[in-house]
């Protein structure tokens, strides 16, 4: 009962949150107000990249905060300098605009596609997304999300976006006209279960898309930043983008995301994009500790060393627990489990675990997501199997 001494009804009730507060972290570690340890395979959705308050983000913000918080976005400062050449020098892209949230950077990503068409594509406005897609709960980044019922969900919704498959190279090409100015998708479909686009798939969209002067879009919200083992996931497709969004990883925890793009689609004119906190020298300024880490030499190397061991531990249990295997890029992973399993019930479960919880989640009922923080232990990979193992076998009982 760790909320019952506060009055949480003051908070609007937006998700069935469990009763327990958490009070501190450390890497991979997250403490309750009751002093329970969890372990964490979450990290707040795939954004702690670093774990929980690692000290290099903590001198980061300290160091910044004695600096400059925030003279504006209509006047340079130093950590978004750098942070955006960092980006670009470690990219294919030459043009970067930060925002606060996925959302946020797609919505951009939308605008500066739609710009582009009116510019250079006679109007053109369309944009083609993809069934079970995820690119946020703004107004228009649900309507170019392709989860079910989001349709129906604030309607009236924004206009100009049409459903392909993924993977299904015909269902694109029956949605191209004349009015479509770009594709948008999802490397690795996150929030859909850990789908991953094949290659060869990718690499025909940005053959049609190229023939047919339509900008291909890449939402590395999830994806980017390490997670998939590479900098960024569109790395290990061969392909270049024209436009690609990060979120999640890039502020290590801070509200920080980014659109980035190849010079010739940066159209925007004066006025028309902006935001009161984008590019603030406090959140940039994580950026840039974030991306030096992760560019340092051996640390995607140990991210894909442990993101092998983790499939292989993924793999045996599967083989033991009769489930349906896994899969995943990197340290986006799934489990798939038995049709009689229960996601959701296997996640309460192992939040409840003593003395130790452990912390997953069951995007669909059939799968459990992994999203550690990149640089989680070889003993902390072999602690969540071990209580994994005995929550799905108690979960039968
Ligand atoms: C989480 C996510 C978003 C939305 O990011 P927010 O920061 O929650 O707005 C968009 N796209 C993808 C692929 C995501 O995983």
């Amino acid at each position: 009962m760790q909320t019952s001494k506060y009055n949480t009804k003051s908070l609007m009730d937006i998700i069935n949150r469990p009763d327990l507060i958490f009070v501190k972290g450390h890497n991979s570690w997250l403490e309750d107000a009751d002093g329970k340890s969890y372990l964490d395979f979450m990290q707040g959705w795939a954004v702690n990249v670093l774990g929980h308050c690692p000290n290099e983000i903590k001198e980061t913000i300290h160091k910044q905060s004695e600096l400059l918080i925030n003279p504006s976005p209509a006047f340079y400062n130093l950590p978004s300098i750098q942070l955006s050449s960092k980006l670009v020098s470690s990219s294919c892209f030459d043009k970067v605009f930060f925002a606060n949230s996925g959302a946020e950077a797609n919505e951009g990503a939308i605008k500066l596609a739609r710009k582009w068409g009116q510019i250079k594509k006679n109007g053109a406005y369309k944009i083609i997304t993809m069934h079970n897609s995820f690119h946020g709960r703004t107004l228009a980044t649900m309507s170019a999300s392709g989860k079910q019922g989001w349709d129906k969900k604030f309607a009236p919704q924004v206009d100009g976006f049409y459903k392909a498959t993924l993977n299904n190279i015909e269902s694109v090409i029956d949605l191209i006209d004349n009015e479509t100015v770009a594709i948008m998708l999802e490397l690795v479909q996150g929030e859909a279960g850990v789908i991953l686009a094949d290659k060869l798939f990718v690499r025909e969209l940005r053959k049609i898309s190229q023939e047919k002067n339509i900008l291909l879009i890449v939402d590395e919200v999830q994806t980017g930043m390490g997670r998939t083992g590479s900098l960024f996931a569109y790395q290990q497709f061969n392909i270049e983008p024209d436009i690609m969004t990060l979120g999640k990883g890039i502020g290590g925890g801070v509200p920080l995301s980014a659109l980035l793009c190849k010079k010739n689609i940066s159209v925007f004119e004066y006025g028309d994009q902006g935001g009161t906190y984008n590019g603030n020298p406090l959140c940039t300024a994580v950026g840039v500790t974030i991306i030096d880490i992760l560019n340092s030499p051996n640390f995607l190397n140990s991210v894909n060393l442990k993101a092998d061991k983790l499939s292989l531990e993924l793999n045996l249990l599967a083989n033991r627990l009769n489930l349906r295997g896994e899969r995943g890029l990197g340290m986006l992973r799934a489990l798939i489990l038995n049709e009689y399993d229960d996601g959701p019930k296997i996640v309460e479960m192992a939040r409840n675990y003593n003395p130790q919880g452990l912390l997953i989640n069951s995007p669909r009922k059939d799968l459990i997501r992994f999203m550690p923080a990149l640089n989680i232990t070889e003993d902390e990979i072999n602690i969540m199997i071990n209580i994994l193992e005995k929550v799905i076998i108690e979960s039968r009982l």
